[in-house]
């Protein structure tokens, strides 16, 4: 089956640009220049030709960090891998990361050969996901020796832990009480202490969510002096906040637990974040997609907030919500693309197999429109959630059609996709690695 998508804009990491798109089965075959002879022939030759007038035409969305049916405090993340990549495609993500391993360390190498690259440690949950400093350490030895990436969650879990139980002796049982034991300079301090590992251990470190400025200064510091110390941030620490969310009244503050938490709206972490995006500190935007209905699931913690699931689901909201971010004049339209689609492929091995719109590449294609709008809300997401984390939230641009592989799943507002259609990917090791 060939493809030939004409007269939209190509919008890659560097640059944008009038051009027809021409897919030969699973993969891109060629870029064309509209109105050229090559593209006249192509128009001619294929199968089915897809209007992209007026549309950004951008490489399918991946979202480097999800959490489908994970395991936590009793009960599962709500999606399953079939709903859950089902409703990242409506929103425009084609490949996402999840975390499936509770890997020992003699078996990082042999995960590496299979194609697994990067492992998840976590410096918050004592008792439940926690690594201490030594185990830390020695992963990170490992990934020195092997080219795996460390991502790390920092947040410093045991006085996180001190000030969670004295909050719940004195009677403050609420979900704000999530984000206020969560301390930021637990989180600086956290990250801190990841990255003078790292260096130690000559291995590069890959932060999870970063939400806190007190993180960001750390990260940005080591970069500044030339170490392999990378972050990410979520759509939940650049759109929500502590008082407005997680302080919400009654229980639905529960609906913004996750960690780390929301931040206060009155300090800059929401500022900083969006700086850092533009200053490449922040590499990525990934969602932490992990979600949890309020009913018989947050309600677990209806007594005490740290019962309560850790998650917020997004996977289907993260390329509208940056991109509204370009709307807002907070990124350019290249930067949306490289931190939400190219930078993910790069930095986990997936380039240019992922990531890129150029021949050779798979076809995971995004149709962008940026004159339609889209509305978030629980009544019309696909997630299997019970309510929605960006209620009401007006995006000024829509998913148009999606293309995964060569294959139309989204189009005129219909899912063409069929269970089954997704596939393992075997990744390599990070590019960005000297
Ligand atoms: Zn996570």
């Amino acid at each position: 089956m060939t493809t030939l998508i004409q007269n939209g804009t190509v919008v890659t990491a560097t640059g944008r640009h009038a051009a027809d798109v021409l897919v030969d089965g699973t993969t891109i075959a060629a870029v064309l220049m509209p109105g050229s002879d090559a593209a006249a022939s192509a128009a001619a030759g294929a199968e089915r030709i897809i209007d992209a007038t007026g549309k950004y035409v951008v490489p399918g969305g991946i979202d480097c960090h999800t959490h489908m049916e994970l395991p936590f405090g009793g009960t599962f993340a709500s999606d399953t891998f079939e709903i859950g990549t089902r409703a990242a495609a409506w929103g425009g993500t084609t490949t996402i990361i999840d975390f499936v391993d509770d890997a020992a360390l003699k078996e990082m190498d042999s995960l590496v050969n299979e194609g697994i690259t990067s492992f998840k440690l976590f410096m918050a949950y004592p008792g439940v996901f926690y690594s201490d400093d030594a185990q830390i350490f020695r992963a990170m030895q490992v990934a020195a020796d092997n080219g795996a990436m460390i991502c790390m969650h920092a947040e410093n879990g045991i006085a996180i832990d001190v000030l969670g139980e004295q909050a719940a002796a004195r009677g403050q049982t609420d979900p704000i009480y999530h984000g206020i034991t969560r301390h930021p300079r637990f989180e600086g301090e956290a990250t801190n202490r990841a990255i003078q590992l790292a260096l130690v251990a000559g291995a590069p470190v890959y932060f999870v969510h970063l939400s806190a400025s007190e993180a960001l200064e750390r990260v940005a510091e080591a970069r500044d002096q030339g170490h392999n110390v990378f972050a990410e941030t979520c759509p939940q620490y650049l759109y929500l906040n502590l008082e407005d969310h997680l302080g919400a009244p009654g229980f639905a503050g529960a609906g913004y637990v996750c960690s780390p938490p929301l931040r206060t709206k009155h300090e800059h972490h929401h500022a900083d974040l969006w700086q850092g995006l533009r200053t490449n500190d922040l590499a990525i935007v990934s969602t932490d997609h992990c979600p949890f209905c309020m009913k018989d699931q947050k309600e677990l913690g209806r007594d005490d907030f740290r019962a309560i699931p850790n998650g917020i689901g997004g996977v289907e909201h993260r390329m509208d919500l940056i991109y509204q971010g370009v709307v807002m004049g907070e990124l350019t339209l290249e930067r949306w693309v490289e931190t939400c689609s190219t930078t993910p492929a790069r930095m986990f091995g997936l380039y240019p197999q992922k990531g890129v719109i150029a021949p050779g590449a798979d076809a995971d294609i995004v149709l962008y429109d940026p004159d339609a709008t889209t509305r978030i809300s629980v009544d019309t997401h696909h997630m299997s959630m019970d309510y929605s984390a960006y209620e009401g939230i007006d995006i000024d641009g829509k998913v148009d059609t999606v293309i995964s592989k060569g294959k139309v799943l989204i189009q005129d507002g219909a899912y063409h996709g069929a269970k089954g259609d997704g596939a393992y990917l075997r990744r390599g090791l990070s590019t960005y690695l000297t």
